[in-house]
């Protein structure tokens, strides 16, 4: 960190600023200027205490960090692709991974059927919320336990691995014995100990973006679960909070050339809930696909008009089967095997 003093200030206060830095752990290192002075404090920020405390000193002017605030998940610490293993199935690292399947798991017929019918279209991971994180207490929660019953089900019966989300810290347990991806929604991207409890279950974990969080918070986030000792992270980009509202969310796909410069994780691009509305995800996954993003997270219902959450943005069997047959030159244009 580079510590800048007031233009003027006499060297006693200067070397007050020295004391003072290399309390907090760091080697100082001033630099004396005939007006103003700057310290430069030599250590790794990441692990020693702020110096933005020293602020309350009147003689300080500015404190500038230099260095990056994560490290685990950064490129410099890992300049190749990570490949994630997800029960078997490599994610990353030059493969296309589409995970598809309802919102929300409603029956047995409804999340089968799709299952079925998206591993036929090519997905080789079934989505589908059993606890749901709903905007109103009176809309429909999720099936609970029996849709992750049912998701265990249906992987048994196709093949397909299973992402779902994990709401809360009290499911760990149980989400983490049908999921082989745990999935942290939009709503709970900075619930730190809900992140470090997914971690500890070594799961993959996909890892939505906030509505409103900014890249590095993400990409801090993410560091939470490799801190605690599990590498395997996929972000995912959800669309974040604008003023738009021609769509629910503003997909942003120029998170994915940053994650792709800032971290070696893969990332993957959710365009249902990123644009809501069913009309849009098709050209949003050329468009992410051809970005060089790792996979696509689609929901997909039998019947949008009758789905019990987010029907207006659920593509259709059809539409589904469509999208995946016309993604192909983009997934080659990006250098990705589908
Ligand atoms: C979902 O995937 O259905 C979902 C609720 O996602 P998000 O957390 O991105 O809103
Ligand atoms: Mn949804």
């Amino acid at each position: 960190m580079i510590v800048v003093i007031r233009p003027n200030t006499p060297r006693a206060q200067i070397d007050e600023v020295i004391e003072e830095v290399r309390k907090l752990g760091y080697d100082p290192r001033p630099i004396f200027g005939t007006e103003q002075s700057i310290v430069a404090a030599i250590g790794d920020e990441r692990t020693h205490h702020t110096l933005e405390s020293l602020l309350a000193l009147p003689q300080v002017e500015k404190v500038m960090p230099v260095q990056k605030r994560y490290k685990l998940v950064s490129r410099e610490s890992h300049p190749k692709d990570s490949v994630i293993d997800v029960d078997g199935l490599p994610v990353g690292g030059g493969r296309f991974t589409v995970m598809a399947g309802p919102c929300s798991v409603e029956s047995e017929t409804q999340l089968l059927t799709t299952a079925h019918a998206v591993k036929a279209a090519g997905a080789t991971i079934l989505r589908g919320g059993a606890f749901k994180p709903r905007t109103s207490p009176y809309e429909f929660q999720g099936l609970g336990s029996e849709g992750l019953r049912l998701l265990s089900l249906a992987k048994k019966e196709t093949g397909l691995k299973i992402i779902t989300e994990l709401l809360a810290e009290a499911h760990v347990d149980e989400v983490a014995e049908h999921a082989d991806i745990l999935q942290i929604g939009a709503r709970n991207a900075q619930n730190f100990q809900l992140l470090i409890a997914a971690a500890k279950t070594g799961k993959p974990i996909l890892l939505k973006r906030g509505l409103s969080q900014r890249i590095d918070e993400w990409l801090l986030a993410a560091e939470y679960i490799l801190a605690h000792g599990n590498p395997k992270v996929l972000f995912c980009e959800r669309g974040i909070r604008t003023f738009e509202t021609y769509t629910r969310n503003t997909l942003d796909l120029a998170a994915v050339a940053i994650i792709k410069q800032e971290s070696h994780l893969p990332i993957i691009i959710d365009p249902s809930q990123g644009a809501g509305r069913a009309d849009l995800v098709k050209l949003l996954c050329r468009g992410a696909t051809a970005m060089g993003a790792d996979g696509l997270l689609i929901e997909v219902h039998p019947n949008p008009s009758k789905a019990m959450s987010d029907g207006q943005q659920q593509v259709d069997f059809a539409a589904f089967a469509q999208l995946m047959e016309e993604l192909q030159p983009f997934a080659v244009a990006a250098g990705r095997t589908l």
